[in-house]
């Protein structure tokens, strides 16, 4: 019996502060507690609903949803009951986002770590990083106020690192009707791929100097004080449809997460928030029985979340920090909106399963780049972000921190190709002031110039054909057959 119907459960969503545990009803926009200020997660009252079906069962929707016909549920709404079970089949937004695939590390570059690993590839989502889990979720969630309300002009707004705003465009320009986007970026601190994403979306983008943390307060300003919906990652509802990562790595592994360990990257901390959510909750219903060990990574130029958890756990402060140029931009974030979160879901995991579970590792920027192009150089289509995932597995290995024989999955965040100018950058040698980055010589490559403009004006087509391959023959070592 294959189930191909939409679900009929719903549930009762609620944001619960962080800070002073305040409750608010889901079914209005709210970004950060009105009494206190503090952040937000959504919890389902209606989730010992959810319990009474054994684990099994979960296991058995979901895989058999997998192959569903039902569009809304080809996404991230696969598992819809634990996601956002506010939003009806109508309101639902699919733009092809999750469904990821977890590809394993070649033979070589196994061989090469010594343990057994995988990429995730987050670079496969529609705006090519996996900001599109949550920004699919939050748009479903909006269309669904946006009927109820009959808001008849919404305008979103988010700031970014470039790839939020890529996503935010993405859906806002799909979803179109009453809904208009506008993207705060820092100038000059996004690559030129993610600029032009929101740009040929149809957004307005504005671009402010400083840096992403700048771009943020005037974000909240602006959604504190005027009629804005905003899409940072402080929105929860991104957090839930983030989640799917979790949900779908568990799928990948057939639901059995003993002996692996997660890699994230840490930026504004919404990532690795919604990946600790999303296995409490799969941990809590049954459907896996352990959960994974977690392991943030930061660049050592831009560590606030490293920092805090170096320090001695009786007495701990959080301290944002300056950041400094990182290849691993995506992530170089100073003061971390879901440091909160983080603190909060790090401690239950540790609850749940004991210490050891949750980590952050520090990485350098050297590090980072060449841990990218020696993924990319087995096959894997790794941005900086994913390097700096692999650098920190190998730090972690080396400090002892990781088994030999544990599995590792790394969190590609994006596409390669959106962070191409760095590998530029690398190959050029022309880091700018800052990044503390040598090119090596055996990481290093450039294309081979053969024969000049000049030199083919002179030759008619054979002349050119015949010279050219003289010349590759001579270039590649190639023998006759
Ligand atoms: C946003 C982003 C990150 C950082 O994720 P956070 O949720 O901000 O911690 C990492 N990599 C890429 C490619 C991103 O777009
Ligand atoms: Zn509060």
């Amino acid at each position: 019996m294959l189930e191909d119907k939409f679900p009929s459960y719903r549930g009762d969503l609620r944001y619960h502060c962080l800070g002073c545990q305040k409750k608010y009803p889901g079914l209005e926009l709210h970004y950060t507690c009105p009494d206190c200020g503090g952040v937000f997660l959504l919890r389902d009252h209606n989730f010992s609903e959810l319990k009474k079906i054994p684990g099994e069962k979960w296991r058995f929707i979901f895989d058999a949803r997998a192959g569903s016909r039902i569009n809304a549920l080809r996404g991230i709404f696969r598992f819809y009951e634990f996601i956002a079970p506010v939003v009806e089949e109508k309101d639902i937004v699919y733009a092809g986002e999750g469904n990821t695939p977890l590809i394993l590390a070649s033979s070589r570059l196994q061989r090469f770590v010594g343990q057994k690993l995988a990429f995730k590839n987050e670079g496969q989502n529609p705006s090519a990083s996996f900001k599109d889990r949550g920004m699919a979720c939050a748009f479903s969630y909006l269309q669904r106020l946006i009927r109820q309300k009959g808001w008849d002009q919404v305008i979103t707004i988010c700031a970014s690192t470039g790839d939020t705003s890529a996503s935010a465009a993405l859906y806002a320009a799909y979803v179109n009707g009453p809904v208009k986007s506008v993207v705060l970026l820092p100038q000059g601190k996004v690559t030129s791929q993610q600029l032009s994403q929101p740009l040929g979306s149809g957004a307005a983008v504005v671009e402010l100097p400083g840096v992403f943390d700048d771009c943020m307060r005037v974000v909240e300003y602006l959604a504190d004080n005027f009629r804005v919906a905003l899409l940072n990652s402080k929105n929860a509802w991104r957090i839930l449809g983030q989640e799917s990562y979790a949900f779908e790595v568990a799928q990948w592994c057939d639901w059995d997460m003993s002996g692996r360990v997660l890699f994230i990257p840490v930026g504004n901390a919404g990532n690795i928030t919604a990946v600790m959510s999303g296995f409490l909750k799969l941990k809590e219903l049954g459907v896996i029985s352990s959960l994974p060990r977690i392991f943030g990574v930061q660049s050592r130029n831009a560590d606030p979340v490293y920092r805090y958890y170096s320090q001695d756990p009786e007495q701990r402060s959080f301290v944002p920090v300056q950041v400094r140029p990182s290849v691993a931009q995506a992530a170089m974030i100073g003061n971390p909106v879901s440091f909160p979160r983080v603190r909060d879901l790090a401690r239950r995991f540790e609850q749940e399963q004991g210490r050891g579970f949750f980590n952050v590792v520090l990485v350098e920027e050297q590090e980072i780049i060449e841990s990218m192009l020696l993924a990319n150089r087995n096959g894997h289509i790794s941005c900086t972000q994913g390097g700096e995932c692999l650098a920190g597995l190998l730090r972690a290995r080396e400090s002892g921190l990781v088994e030999k024989s544990e599995q590792a999955i790394l969190n590609a965040t994006a596409h390669a190709l959106k962070f191409s100018g760095f590998q530029d950058m690398y190959f050029n040698n022309s880091f700018p002031q800052g990044y503390d980055i040598t090119p090596r010589e055996e990481f290093m490559n450039q294309p081979r110039q053969v024969l000049s403009p000049e030199q083919k004006k002179s030759m008619d087509a054979q002349e050119f054909t015949r010279t050219a391959s003289q010349e590759l023959v001579r270039l590649l070592g190639l023998k006759g057959n």
